[in-house]
């Protein structure tokens, strides 16, 4: 059996592994061919490929980009990227651009609330200065003893609506399309299961997605409810969308699904690996 894991983070963006240790740790636990898709960076992907000649796994070079859709962030997985395409890194660079500034937002949102030092604490956890982001200063807080674990931080600071969430433009569905596109990969929508959406809304963005040029969506992800593994492989279909299973893995501490552990795609749907052949 072929196992696939086409989501997963390092520590060059909000993982705690890095990628040689990733890398190992897939192959350990049976993944056959695995994706790197580090937030709006691709600097993982280098140790990442040299760390698999001592393993028996085939690594997709990935990325996961953030993306701002009728005030939606949804992120755009790419797979099968060329890391060397300098359009692709010129989209990237602009994309990670913004959250330096962002993250003085937050920083003083978290100083308004009467919780200091968010700024230096959470860079401690950014191995990579260039990708700072919520889950950073969620360890921040978990170290700090102001929450217990990661998912209260979203809850009660960095979610949504919670007073340290600082909205934030980033690069358009077009954009991350084409950049994806342009470099020889695949377009992916992730965890779609996660995103705020009515029915009407969801169709738009998927008809939008295709018409770009988007290829497939995560009907598997460890973002959804086995109920919804159905649903979005419905979604798939009727959208003439390639199917994508990704666990999202970020952390063995944190993460719930480790790397590797989702199930199977539904057997109607047409796998994206189809369509990676490097
Ligand atoms: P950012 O790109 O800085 O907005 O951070 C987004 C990341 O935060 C996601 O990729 C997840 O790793 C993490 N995240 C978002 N929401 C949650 C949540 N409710 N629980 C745990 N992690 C979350
Ligand atoms: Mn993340
Ligand atoms: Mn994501
Ligand atoms: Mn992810």
């Amino acid at each position: 059996m072929i196992t696939f894991d086409l989501h997963c983070h390092s520590t060059y963006s909000d993982g705690t592994l890095p990628p040689e240790a990733l890398i190992a740790r897939a192959a350990q636990r049976g993944v056959s061919v695995l994706a790197l898709t580090d937030h709006d960076d691709t600097g993982g992907l280098a140790a990442a490929r040299a760390a698999t000649r001592r393993f028996p796994l085939r690594l997709i070079d990935g990325v996961e980009i953030s993306v701002t859709w009728r005030g939606h962030t949804i992120h755009i997985v790419g797979l099968g990227i060329d890391p060397g395409n300098a359009a692709l890194q010129a989209g990237l660079a602009a994309t990670r651009g913004g959250r330096l500034a962002r993250a003085e937002k937050i920083i003083a949102a978290f100083a308004a609330l009467g919780i200091a030092g968010s700024g230096e604490g959470a860079r401690q956890f950014a191995a990579n200065p260039h990708m700072i982001g919520r889950t950073h200063f969620a360890r921040f807080l978990v170290k700090q003893g102001v929450v217990k674990d990661i998912s209260s931080a979203f809850k009660r600071f960095l979610g949504g609506s919670q007073p340290c969430f600082v909205a934030h433009d980033w690069a358009s569905l077009a954009d991350a399309v084409s950049w994806i596109n342009a470099s020889g990969g695949v377009a992916v929508i992730a965890h779609p299961g996660r995103y705020p959406l009515d029915t009407a809304q969801m169709r738009e963005l998927l008809t939008e997605f295709r018409d770009l040029g988007g290829a497939a969506l995560e009907v598997v992800s460890s973002s959804h409810k086995p109920h919804q593994y159905a649903r979005f492989a419905a979604y798939a279909r009727e959208f003439g969308l390639m199917a994508s299973i990704g666990s999202d893995f970020h952390s063995p501490a944190e993460s719930f699904h480790d790397l590797g552990s989702l199930p199977a795609l539904p057997a109607d749907c047409r796998p994206v690996w189809e369509l990676l052949t490097n």
